[in-house]
C-alpha cells in the first residue's frame, strides 16, 4: 500500500524517476479525482501521485474536485501527502526559481466545495498551523541532503483564479502579509486536515506576481519555469523519500478530536 502521496501542479503532470507499478481509478462519494492515481517507487519508497490538473492540464484551478481529489488518497492508504504548486512571489526572497514551504495560507477563495462535514455533523478543525509541522521538517532534512536551498517558511494567498491577480490586489496581498499567491493550495490543505492526513505544501515560485516586476505574466513563464525547478523537485522529493528521517511529532491524526460539536 502507498503511504506517501504526491499532488503534482502546473508543469508538473509526472514524478521523473519514478518507477510506476500501477494506475488506481478511484471513484468517490464527491465525484472523480482529477485522474489516476500512478502508484509508483521512487527511491525505495511507496508513492501515488496525482496530477492536479489532469495529464493534459485540462482542468482549471477552479474547477478542480478538491474533495475527491483528497479522499482518494485516503482510499488508497496514503496518510502524508506533499503538494507542489506554482504560485507567484510577493515579498522580497520569493524570487522566480525559489521554492517554498509554506508555514501559513490565506483564504480567499470562495464556491469551492471546502469541507467535507457539508450536512450532517458540525465540526470546527482547528487550522492554526494549516500544515504538517513533522512534514515540513523532514522536506527541510530532505533539502539539507540534497542541497537544495528552501525558503522555509511564507504565506500563502489562495486565489480563485483562473485570471491571474491586478496590481492592486497584490499590493492589497502584501499588506495583509501574503508571500505568495496561488490558485490550489485551498480547500487542498483544509480538506486533508479534515480526514487526519498529514500535508505541506512546496511551492514552486514561477513568476513575480502582477505589478512587481512591472512586466506582463504569460502562462508560458510559469510553465517554463516549473519545468526549469522540475529538476529541484525531483531530488527534493527524491531525497525525501530516500531517508527514513525520524518524524517529528504532529497532530494531523488527531484533528477531529474535540473538533465536533
Ligand atoms: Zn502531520
Amino acid at each position: 500500500m502507498p503511504l506517501l502521496g504526491v499532488i503534482g501542479g502546473s508543469g508538473l503532470y509526472d514524478i521523473p524517476g519514478l518507477e510506476i507499478t500501477g494506475a488506481e481509478k478511484i471513484a468517490t462519494p464527491y465525484g472523480d479525482p482529477s485522474d489516476v492515481y500512478r502508484i509508483g517507487k521512487l527511491a525505495g519508497t511507496e508513492v501515488a501521485f496525482l496530477p492536479r490538473h489532469g495529464t493534459m492540464h485540462h482542468i482549471q484551478p477552479h474547477k478542480i474536485n478538491y474533495r475527491a481529489n483528497i479522499w482518494g488518497f485516503r482510499e488508497l492508504g496514503v496518510t502524508k501527502i506533499l503538494s507542489v504548486g506554482a504560485a507567484g512571489g510577493i515579498s522580497g526572497p520569493m524570487e522566480p526559481g525559489s521554492i517554498v514551504v509554506p508555514d501559513q495560507i490565506f483564504d480567499m477563495t470562495s464556491g469551492r466545495h471546502s469541507t467535507f462535514y457539508e450536512y450532517d455533523e458540525v465540526v470546527h478543525i482547528d487550522f492554526t498551523e494549516p500544515f504538517c509541522a513533522g512534514l515540513r521538517e523532514r522536506i527541510f532534512a530532505a533539502s539539507e541532503m540534497a542541497g537544495l536551498r528552501v525558503i522555509r517558511k511564507g504565506t500563502y494567498i489562495c486565489v480563485n483564479g483562473p485570471r491571474l491577480e491586478t496590481a492592486a490586489e497584490i499590493r492589497a496581498f502584501s499588506i495583509l502579509g501574503a508571500d505568495m499567491v496561488g490558485m490550489t493550495g485551498m480547500p487542498e490543505a483544509v480538506l486533508a486536515r479534515e480526514l487526519e492526513l498529514c500535508f505541506a505544501g512546496i511551492s514552486v515560485i514561477t513568476n513575480y506576481a502582477a505589478g512587481i516586476s512591472g512586466k506582463k505574466l504569460t502562462t508560458t513563464e510559469v510553465v517554463e519555469s516549473m519545468k526549469a525547478a522540475t529538476e529541484k523537485i525531483k531530488e527534493l522529493l527524491k531525497a525525501f523519500f530516500a531517508t527514513d528521517f525520524p518524524v517529528p511529532a504532529c497532530f494531523c491524526g488527531q484533528a477531529l478530536k474535540e473538533a465536533k460539536m
